[in-house]
C-alpha cells in the first residue's frame, strides 16, 4: 500500500484537528456553553448561538445537518459513511465538540465564563 497525496493531506487535516482540540485548555470547562462554532478542514465557517433553537446544514462537498435545541447541539443528518457524528450524544459545555472525521467537519462549543473543571471529555 503506498500513501497517495490525498493521504498525505488526510493526515495533515487530522493533526490540525488534534491541534484544534488541545489549544483552549482555558476554555476546556463544564460551563455552559455560549456558541457554537462549525470549522471545515480546521477553518472556522459558521458560528451560531445556542440560547436560539435552530436547524442548519453545512453544504457543498459535505453534507451535515445540525440542531441547536435548548442550548444543545447534535447532528441530526450526515452524509458520512460511518455516521459517527450522528450518534454522538449532543453537547452542551464549553470545550466540548463533536468531530465528523470524514467530512472534516467539527462542531464546538465555546463560552466565556465559568470555573475551570477536570472533565475530558
Ligand atoms: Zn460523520
Amino acid at each position: 500500500m503506498r500513501a497517495t497525496k490525498k493521504d498525505l493531506v488526510f493526515l495533515l487535516i487530522l493533526i490540525l484537528f488534534c491541534a484544534l482540540l488541545c489549544i483552549p485548555v482555558f476554555s476546556g470547562t463544564n460551563a455552559a456553553g455560549e456558541t457554537v462554532s462549525v470549522y471545515r478542514s480546521g477553518a472556522l465557517i459558521a458560528s451560531y448561538p445556542l440560547d436560539r433553537d435552530t436547524v442548519f446544514r453545512i453544504e457543498d462537498s459535505v453534507d451535515l445537518t445540525v440542531q441547536i435545541e435548548n442550548g444543545t447541539v447534535r447532528v441530526l443528518h450526515s452524509a458520512c459513511a460511518g455516521q459517527d457524528c450522528v450518534h454522538m450524544p449532543p453537547i452542551a459545555n464549553a470545550g466540548q465538540s463533536i468531530l465528523c472525521a470524514p467530512q472534516q467537519i467539527l462542531l464546538r462549543i465555546t463560552g466565556t465564563s465559568g470555573a475551570p473543571d477536570a472533565v475530558v471529555s
